[in-house]
């Protein structure tokens, strides 16, 4: 009798383990350059997104993480996996939708679009440069509340434009103008340390902020920086001014967001409370 029951408590812990982990992702359809949070139940908990890591981060009642879906990504069914430390698991599919952007045409000094082999050779390195940040953000946040726009100004350019600079296909335009004028405060969009403040090629003075959880904010073609790398800013800290550096067709602010290495539309996190 007593085995029997003793039985019966191991199966019923068993059960207990085996519990599927409550996940919420939303929205669960996503177009590219769109944002997904993933909220899930408990403090332990981790998962992949297309068989890569997600970043939570504990949220009040459990953990969170982002998914950014990249401008070029392949529409589709992906891979979700959540598991909890108890052995619970979560699996579902996000569906990335596909989504029209417009042409966009632009002038530009020869230099940008034909540069010397001296420029190509920085134009690489700076490319390794910025790639090895999208890895390297702390798996907390430093964000507190809502995301603000970083400059005044009306809208320029929106997210997503395919380019054409004298007349060859380039880069998609992975960000959205502020159409601010020369020497304008711009201004941190939300807490964060300071992962790059440097003069690149084609964005010329540039602040990237790590936000944490790999959550990134670009601020790019600056006349002038106002941090330095390592500095931990508040949201609202004035990191440099609107200026025309780089590959820049007039004084603006480009602003750009990253999700690990996904390059996302800033009005989707402008537009959405993350805690
Ligand atoms: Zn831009």
């Amino acid at each position: 009798m007593i085995l029997w029951l003793l039985l019966l408590l191991a199966a019923a812990v068993e059960n207990a383990a085996a519990a599927p982990v409550q996940v919420v992702v939303d929205p669960p359809a996503v177009p590219v350059g769109g944002l997904a949070v993933v909220h899930a139940e408990g403090a332990d908990v981790s998962g992949t997104f297309e068989g890569k890591p997600l970043a939570f981060f504990s949220t009040a009642g459990g953990s969170t993480a982002l998914i950014g879906i990249d401008l070029d990504h392949a529409t589709g069914r992906f891979p979700l996996s959540v598991s909890s430390s108890h052995g619970g698991r979560f699996e579902t599919v996000v569906e990335v939708l596909a989504k029209e952007f417009a042409e966009e045409r632009l002038t530009v000094p020869k230099s940008f679009t034909e540069p010397s082999p001296k420029m190509l050779r920085r134009i690489e390195r700076e490319q390794q440069l910025l790639a090895a940040l999208w890895s390297q953000s702390p798996p907390r946040r430093y964000w507190r509340g809502e995301f603000e726009r970083p400059a005044e100004g009306a809208p320029g350019s929106p997210f997503g434009l395919r380019r054409f600079f004298n007349g060859e296909p380039r880069s998609p335009h992975a960000g959205i103008d502020f159409r601010a004028p020369e020497g304008a405060a711009v201004h941190a969009a939300n807490r964060g340390r300071v992962a790059l403040a440097d003069d690149l090629f084609f964005t010329g003075q540039t602040v990237v902020i790590d936000h944490g959880a790999g959550l990134f904010t670009l601020y790019v073609h600056l006349s002038k920086l106002e941090t330095r790398r390592g500095a931990m800013v508040e949201k609202g800290a004035e990191i440099g001014r609107v200026g025309a550096t780089g590959r820049a067709t007039g004084p603006h602010l480009h602003f750009a967001v990253r999700v690990g290495d996904a390059r996302i539309d800033p009005q989707a996190l402008l537009e959405r409370k993350l805690d």
